[in-house]
């Protein structure tokens, strides 16, 4: 499964719950290059600071990132990708690779919450820098205030979840991701979910929707 949708649409909250109840990997390429950035190495500092930026990374180091990821023995039964493909680059090497391992079609969640509604939810988001769930100051807080529900880490403000960068990467996904709609629309894979409302109300739709 792919979930596609903009920054806080809910795309890490529900692949983390469907990969808890199907048990199968979450593959967050965010989450894989927040790690790196935090190893200090030379590419890390510079994915470091595309991050930052809210600019998308290369087309080649997110499909390495996610090819090295697919080849493991978990994946075999089945994936949740979350923040990959988000570019029609990237859904043609997704394409391709899973083609060459003669594996089933995807099924492609588009998750569609209102640009006010994004906004609000961005700004009082909070992380966990250690698993990368998620939280909301507001609609899910955690049990202990400022403490990761599932590790105890401490919760941060994400750099990327500034204002002023959010509305870059609100950009960048309506010019580089979203024409990813069409495109698994023209594939007939695309699911169209209403990401408005709980966490776990927005699960059930989506599984209403792949389980029919
Ligand atoms: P996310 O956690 O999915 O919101 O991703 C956080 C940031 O990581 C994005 O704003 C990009 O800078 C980068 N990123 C994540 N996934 C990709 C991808 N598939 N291609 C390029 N950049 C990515």
């Amino acid at each position: 499964m792919v979930f596609l949708g903009p920054p806080g649409a809910g795309k890490g909250t529900q692949a983390q719950q469907l990969a808890g109840r199907w048990r199968i990997p979450q593959i967050s390429t965010g989450d894989m290059l927040r790690e790196a950035a935090r190893s200090g190495s030379p590419l890390g500092r510079q994915v470091a600071a595309t991050l930052e930026a809210g600019q998308l990374v290369s087309d080649e180091i997110a499909v390495t990132l996610v090819e090295e990821r697919l080849n493991r023995e978990d994946a075999r039964g089945g994936f949740i990708l979350d923040g990959f493909p988000r570019t029609v680059g990237q859904a043609a090497a997704l394409d391709g690779l899973l083609a060459r391992h003669g594996r089933e079609p995807l099924n492609v969640m588009a998750i569609e919450v209102p640009r006010e509604e994004l906004i609000a939810r961005l700004g009082g988001r909070r992380s966990c820098p250690r698993d990368g769930s998620s939280y909301h100051l507001g609609n899910h807080p955690p049990r202990v205030a400022g403490r990761c529900d599932l590790c105890g880490g401490e919760l941060m403000v994400r750099n990327d979840d500034r204002p002023e960068t959010v509305e870059k990467r609100l950009q960048i996904y309506q010019q580089q991701t979203e024409p990813l709609i069409a495109y698994y629309q023209r594939k007939g894979l695309l699911h169209r979910v209403d990401g408005l409302g709980a966490p776990l109300q927005v699960v059930e739709r989506i599984i209403r929707s792949v389980e029919g």
